[in-house]
């Protein structure tokens, strides 16, 4: 019998991470590698590697794949230089590699940029032909082709499993990779290919991890409907989390489904409550909806009994130490139940980042080694007006705001009585819960997920 090939995929955790995740409800399993996984040949066993749970220890391999976001990706590197030592050669991809390719190239024998689906056979028969090139380009292909991930391989502590149901963005936020890495086409899979998988989930809790579950078309809001209405036809009894375009308030019929199909909760990327800013961050969405009707969206969302997830940035340029206090009241008084208040951070690939760094704003710029620190935690970039210390201690001061007990119990009290539904209530508490944990890791007692409230 022939010996079986190996092929280790490891997902990094970042190295500004004290320890393995507390919050396991905060973690989603590596997809980008269960496809990977999926598309590599029989006649190779995969193992998963998932910093998640397990430090990294070095083990035996044929092969190496590592994919990374830009926070993780110090850790990446780190990893992948063991494996280099010992002439094992390693392949890394992900949106971080596929903007920064000459950095990354330094650390692996092999990149890949783009999506691995359309190339991955091709880096897989070469390393077999021991003709393993530098760079592998992928094509972004229609998601038809798209392969059910390994999710076998994912440890099975994860709260949440994830699925993805479509890909690309249209719109162009200046804060934003997206658009640079899955391109500007919103692509979608084929409504059976994603139930199929959403019923094969082992856990209750799924999160659907879509940049924009619900699209800009009629098309794109119907095939929700479609998706929706088979899960409900199969009797799948799950409590999912997505996130949608404020235009979602638009889809009545697309709500009552979602609700129907067990979605508790939807991540609206707010980012700012005041109109300028949002020109300034190109958000055209929520430019053309209107500050003025933010309120009807919130309102719409809780009427189908599903509590809202609102995201926010703190240090976009135009803010002072009042617009963000400002913003603070705005999450606190408006009927948002989950709130995220991050820092404004440029990451490779985006107009943000390139303005920032031609305009000599990036503070923290060492990189490879910085790169832990672009987790929109830390302000990396010096701020107009104020010096990144200050700004710092600013947010931290929102933050406590936030995040303050009363303040979170108020928040829950408001949900339930908004959405009617106890466990998207407890789904929003939860979220504010994780936030609060996240923005103030090691510096606090961790506050503690609860299964009931009160
Ligand atoms: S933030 Fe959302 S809407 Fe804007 S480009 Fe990214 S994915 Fe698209």
């Amino acid at each position: 019998m022939i010996k079986k090939r190996k092929l280790l995929l490891i997902n990094p955790l970042s190295t500004k991470r004290d320890g393995l995740i507390r919050d396991q409800s905060s973690i989603y399993p590596p997809l980008a590698l269960g496809i990977v996984a999926a598309l590599t040949p029989d006649h190779w066993d995969v193992e998963l590697l998932d910093e998640n749970f397990e430090r990294f220890t070095y083990r035996e391999a044929d092969l190496v794949g590592i994919t990374a976001l830009t926070s993780q990706v110090t850790r990446a590197y780190e990893v992948a230089s063991v494996y280099r030592e010992k002439g094992i050669p390693i392949v890394m991809g992900g949106i971080h590699v596929s903007v920064m390719p000459e950095e990354a190239e330094q650390y692996a024998d092999a990149i890949v940029i783009g999506e691995a689906e359309s190339i991955w056979t091709v880096v897989i028969e070469d390393f077999e032909k021991d003709q393993l090139k530098k760079r592998y380009n992928g094509q972004s292909m229609p998601l038809v082709e798209s392969p059910q991930p390994r999710t076998d391989l994912y440890h099975s502590g994860y709260a949440f499993g994830s699925v993805q149901t479509t890909r690309g963005c249209p719109m162009s936020c200046d804060f934003c990779s997206v658009h640079t890495f899955n391109g500007k086409k919103y692509r979608f899979r084929p409504v059976k290919d994603v139930v199929d998988e959403f019923e094969k989930i082992p856990q209750q809790n799924v999160y659907i991890v879509d940049d924009n579950l619900i699209g800009y078309s009629k098309k794109s809001a119907e095939r929700v409907v479609e998706i929706c209405k088979e899960i409900i036809r199969r009797g799948i009894k799950k409590d999912w989390l997505c996130a949608a375009s404020m235009n979602v308030a638009e889809h009545d019929e697309a709500l009552q489904a979602m609700a129907e199909a067990g979605c508790k909760m939807i991540f609206l990327g707010i980012e700012s409550e005041l109109i300028e800013q949002l020109e300034l961050t190109n958000k055209r969405m929520n430019v053309k909806i209107g500050t003025d009707h933010f309120d009807e969206v919130y309102q719409k969302i809780h009427a189908h009994g599903i509590a809202v997830l609102g995201a926010f940035i703190f240090g976009l340029d135009t803010d002072t130490p009042e617009t963000m206090a400002n913003r603070t009241q705005y999450m606190i008084n408006a009927d948002i139940d989950a709130m995220q208040a991050s820092i404004l951070t440029p990451l490779p690939g985006t107009p943000l980042f390139n303005r920032m760094k031609a305009e000599g704003r990036l503070v923290h710029n060492h990189f490879p080694e910085d790169w832990s620190r672009y987790d929109f935690v830390e302000v990396v970039f010096q701020p107009t007006g104020m010096s990144p210390q200050a700004l710092t201690a600013e947010i931290k001061k929102n933050w406590a705001l936030l995040y303050d007990d009363k303040n979170l119990k108020r928040k829950f009290m408001n949900a339930l009585k908004k959405s009617r539904n106890a466990e998207a209530a407890l789904w929003s508490y939860n979220s504010n819960v994780h936030y609060y944990n996240l923005v103030f890791e090691g510096e606090r007692d961790h506050k503690v997920i609860k299964d009931h409230i009160f």
